[in-house]
C-alpha cells in the first residue's frame, strides 16, 4: 500500500493544531477549576454576600456563626486551617474582629490573607460610618466600637454598599470571572432594593418612636427605620450592666415611655425581660446574622429581623 508521503505534513499539522486545542481546552479547565476563588468572611452576614455574588464555583466559609457574639469568637485551631487555604478574607473592621481573628491570622501562616495583603479586605471600607467616637474613647476603658459602629451589616442599605465593593475585590483577584462578579453584585443589589421598600413601608410605625438596645448594635437601623435609640443597657458597648445602671435604664424608659428593647438572639441576659416587664414593654429578639450555614441568604436573614421589629408594632 502506497504511502501518500506529500500529504503526510499537512496532516501532521493538523494533528499538532487539534491536540494543541486539546491541550489548550483541558489546560484552560484545570487552571480554572484549581482557581476556584476560596474566601472566608469573619461574619456569615458577609459570607452570604459573598456567596451570592461568586456563585456556586466560589467556595465561602464563615468563620462565626449567626449565634455567636462576633466581638468574642473563640479561636479555634480549625478556623487558622480555613484561613491557610483562603485566597480572599473578608472582615467586617473597625476592631470588631481584634480581639480573636490576629492571631489566626499569624496561624494560618497565609502571606495572601494577612493586613495589607492582596487578598484581605476590611468591609467597612465601603460604608458610610455611623457612630464614629468624637472623644477619647479607647478599648482600655471598655468600649468594644472605637473607630466606630461596626454593626453596619444590620442595615440593607450598607449591605449593598458593600456587596458592589465586593465584587470589585472579588473580580481583581480573579478576572476571569470579573463580568460574572459585577453581574451577580448589581443583581442581588437590585433584589436588596426591591425587598427594602416593602420592609421600609411594614415599619413605618416605627419611626420616631424611643427603643432601648442592650448592646449598641442596631445605630444603623435607627438611622435607617428612623426610631430612636433612648439608651443602651450595656453602660459602654461590651460592658456588662450593674443592676444600678439597669434601674438607671428603666426610669428612662419610663419617662420616656419607651416600651421595647432590641438585643441579639446570642446574648443571654435574663434581666431584660423584668427590665420590659416593669417599663410595660417586650424584649424584641433579633437574628445576629445569616444562618449561612443553613444555607440562608442575606434577604431571608433580614426578612426575620423585619418580622421580629412587626411584632413590636
Ligand atoms: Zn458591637
Amino acid at each position: 500500500m502506497p504511502v501518500k508521503t506529500p500529504r503526510a505534513p499537512a496532516r501532521r499539522l493538523a494533528l499538532n493544531v487539534l491536540l494543541l486545542f486539546i491541550f489548550a481546552f483541558f489546560g484552560l479547565r484545570g487552571q480554572a477549576a484549581w482557581a476556584k476563588l476560596r474566601v472566608a468572611t469573619t461574619v456569615p452576614d458577609l459570607a452570604a454576600l459573598v456567596q451570592e455574588i461568586g456563585g456556586p464555583d466560589t467556595q465561602v466559609v464563615s468563620l462565626s456563626l449567626a449565634t455567636q457574639d462576633p466581638h468574642w469568637v473563640d479561636a479555634r485551631p480549625n478556623l487558622a486551617l480555613e484561613l491557610s487555604k483562603a485566597d480572599m478574607l473578608v472582615v467586617v473592621g473597625l476592631q470588631l474582629e481584634i480581639g480573636w481573628l490576629p492571631n489566626l491570622q499569624v496561624g494560618s501562616r497565609n502571606g495572601k490573607i494577612q493586613v495589607g495583603g492582596p487578598g484581605y479586605v476590611d468591609a467597612s471600607q465601603f460604608v458610610t460610618l455611623l457612630g464614629v467616637p468624637t472623644g477619647t474613647i479607647d478599648r482600655s476603658m471598655g468600649d468594644v466600637h472605637p473607630g466606630g459602629n461596626p454593626h453596619y451589616l444590620y442595615d440593607p442599605r450598607s449591605a449593598a454598599k458593600v456587596a458592589l465593593g465586593l465584587a470589585e475585590r472579588m473580580a481583581a483577584l480573579d478576572p476571569a470571572q470579573a463580568s460574572t462578579y459585577r453581574a451577580n453584585a448589581s443583581a442581588l443589589v437590585g433584589r436588596i432594593d426591591a425587598a427594602r421598600a416593602g420592609w421600609e413601608a411594614r415599619l413605618l410605625g416605627l419611626k420616631g418612636r424611643p427603643l432601648v438596645d442592650y448592646h449598641r448594635s442596631w445605630t444603623y437601623v435607627e438611622d435607617w427605620l428612623g426610631f430612636r435609640i433612648l439608651t443602651d443597657v450595656e453602660p459602654r458597648p461590651g460592658v456588662p450592666p450593674s443592676p444600678k445602671h439597669v434601674l438607671e435604664v428603666l426610669t428612662q424608659m419610663k419617662a420616656s415611655q419607651a416600651r421595647l428593647i432590641l438585643v441579639e438572639e446570642f446574648y443571654q441576659n435574663a434581666t431584660l425581660d423584668q427590665l420590659a416587664a416593669q417599663a410595660g414593654g417586650k424584649v424584641l429578639r433579633m437574628p445576629g446574622g445569616t444562618r449561612f450555614q443553613d444555607g440562608e441568604r442575606y434577604l431571608d436573614r433580614m426578612e426575620r429581623a423585619v418580622q421580629v421589629l412587626e411584632s413590636g408594632l
